[in-house]
């Protein structure tokens, strides 16, 4: 950590800084340029909180010296996680495509959809079995129901499963089913669960929250990292801000801000964030040739009839044609891998 004083603080200013990091049982080194004072502090295992500091008398501010994240943050340009999932590598070029339903609704659509996102090439396939939904009148999901089709799908087509705890306590029960747990934009924030998540052994899909900064997803990444799981996947699937046009507004330039970060895999979910199926293919063209490691599609063999989020499904003959184009953006796309270099 770094303690940069004001200019004009005081001696008495100086020593209380001092004071605070003794008394944390850290040393404090009081660097003295022509311009500014910096107080270093060394001795820490973990990250401190700036705003201790902040709140101080003469302080301008604080800088953690390993970075807010420090095991999120991206050491070197050639530092990428890799995640092998269904015998495919999400990570270090190409795109990985996760595609399925919003929600299990039955048996029959769900394997009827497996099949279609397996023909279309798609890589994994996604579907909620638990459902965090807006409205408590909504659809729920099927619960362990869900999970269990799901199961059946991937014995099947062989696709390894995605899908969504929606609290700690289907935290486990999802991860003894999926191949990965997914926690979604709205339940980035819940801190208990993400530290639990940390204690799985199955790869993480995290979601950007609807308000989230760069900095508060790649925070929640830090949560389960912090645990000891490194498999987290990041996901932008649009905020919220003033535009009507769409369902959220997807923020596309955080994949290579995102890129330049972390060494964590991005995905982006142009389902959710653009709301309407025309919108979809479009947005997820460009995620990828702005650099995204994977993509996340809904679709749907009868959107008409869909317990949730059919105008946003794509139908499986759409999903297959998409696949192809995302496969031949990905392999003009050479900036993905040279944006950090
Ligand atoms: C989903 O992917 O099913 C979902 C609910 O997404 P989000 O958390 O982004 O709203
Ligand atoms: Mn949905």
């Amino acid at each position: 950590m770094l303690i940069v004083m004001k200019k004009g603080s005081t001696r008495e200013d100086l020593a209380r800084v001092a004071g605070l990091v003794e008394g944390m049982g850290l040393t404090p080194h009081v660097l003295q340029g022509s311009a500014q004072t910096i107080v270093e502090v060394t001795g820490q295992t973990a990250p401190l909180d700036p705003g201790s500091f902040e709140s101080l008398p003469g302080v301008a501010r604080a800088v953690p010296a390993g970075g807010a994240f420090p095991l999120a943050a991206r050491q070197s340009p050639a530092h990428e996680t890799r995640i092998a999932l269904g015998g495919r590598t999400i990570g270090g070029g190409g795109v990985f495509v996760m595609a399925g339903p919003c929600a299990v609704e039955s048996e029959e659509q769900l394997l009827r959809t497996a099949h279609r996102v397996k023909e279309a090439g798609a890589d994994a396939l996604r579907g909620g079995a638990f459902k965090p939904r807006s409205s408590p009148y909504h659809f729920q999901g099927l619960g362990l129901e869900g999970l269990r089709i799901l199961a059946r799908a991937r014995e099947e087509t062989g696709l390894p499963i995605v899908t969504e705890a929606v609290g700690e306590a289907s935290l486990e029960l999802v991860a003894e089913h999926a191949d990965v747990v997914q926690i979604g934009a709205r339940n980035m924030r819940n801190y208990e669960m993400l530290k639990r998540a940390g204690r799985l052994k199955k790869p993480i899909f995290l979601k950007r929250g609807m308000s989230a900064t760069l900095e508060d997803l790649l925070l929640s990444a830090e949560y389960v990292l912090n645990e000891g799981n490194d498999q987290v996947l990041l996901c932008e699937r649009g905020i919220r801000t003033f535009s009507q046009h769409s369902r959220f507004t997807l923020d596309l330039s955080i994949v290579p801000a995102l890129r330049e970060a972390t060494h964590l895999p991005v995905f982006v979910d142009p389902s959710h964030a653009t709301g309407y199926r025309d919108r979809v293919a479009p947005m997820a063209a460009a995620a990828v040739a702005a650099g995204a490691d994977g993509v996340m599609l809904e679709v749907h063999p009868a959107p008409e009839s869909s317990l949730s989020d059919g105008r946003q499904a794509l139908l499986p003959a759409q999903l297959a044609d998409l696949v192809a184009r995302l496969r031949d953006i990905a392999a003009i796309a050479r900036h993905r891998t040279e944006a950090v270099r």
